[in-house]
């Protein structure tokens, strides 16, 4: 029957191995949050670019409506202008040439803002298939979360029988400690030694301590309070 050297460098591999596959399942959400970001930012992006085009429509009919009121107003002001003297006539001429001058911006405008919706239309394409690409990728990335999801949790289920048969090796009294250590500190109860250095918090451990772990006994760290075990080393040479 191994000694507990031997059980605690098998616990202290499962125990990190399990902490590590929990990580990964405890990363999983993150991972979706994320990538669920990514995706509403590529549909933010599609509705915005089709409200751009929507607004600018509007804009444009606007000024097209207030661009035939002034040509009507216009044609009224140059019928007065036939029949005005004067005074009247001088303002009626300022007037009909303030309103034109108007005309002539908002005809500008219109025909900007119509370049504008065209190039802008020009692009909803690409925009679309970058936003349907997004959610494509999503959906097959939340399918490759679920399938790793259950091949990690198998994983851990695995590792977790290893554990019990390992643990069970114990003496009761060392369960006890162990379980105990486990319980606050996980995968850290456990430090290897390497010559007589705790590889958690590379303390120095006594000779004593030393020969203790040599006679397979359970120590642990007076400083980090950590189980420790003997790293593996070479097997010594057979006696002569
Ligand atoms: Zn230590």
């Amino acid at each position: 029957m191994p000694g507990p050297a031997a059980i605690l460098r098998e616990l202290h591999r499962l125990r990190k191995h399990a902490a590590d596959l929990q990580g990964e399942l405890d990363r999983g959400p993150l991972r979706l949050k994320a990538q669920e970001a990514k995706l509403a930012k590529q549909e933010e992006a599609y509705r915005l670019a089709h409200e751009a085009v929507k607004h600018l429509k509007v804009a444009i009919h606007e000024k097209e409506v207030s661009l035939k009121a002034k040509h009507q107003l216009l044609a009224k002001r140059e019928k007065q202008l036939d029949e005005a003297s004067g005074k009247e006539y001088e303002a009626l001429q300022r007037e009909i040439q303030h309103e034109k001058e108007a005309c002539s911006r908002l005809e500008d405008e219109i025909l900007a803002a119509l370049a504008e919706v065209e190039s802008k239309t020009a692009q909803l394409p690409e925009i679309e298939r970058i936003a349907k690409k997004a959610r494509e990728e999503h959906a097959q990335f939340v399918l490759d979360v679920q399938a790793k999801r259950h091949q990690v949790m198998e994983m851990l289920a695995d590792v977790h029988r290893q554990l019990t048969e390992v643990e069970e090796k114990l003496a009761d009294d060392e369960r006890a400690a162990y379980n105990r250590l486990v319980a606050s500190m996980g995968a850290d109860a456990m430090a290897s030694v390497v010559g007589r250095s705790c590889q958690a918090c590379y303390t120095e451990i006594t000779v004593a301590m030393l020969q203790n772990l040599q006679q397979e006994r359970f120590v642990a760290c007076k400083s980090c309070g950590r189980l420790l075990y003997l790293a593996a080393s070479p097997s010594p040479p057979a006696d002569d």
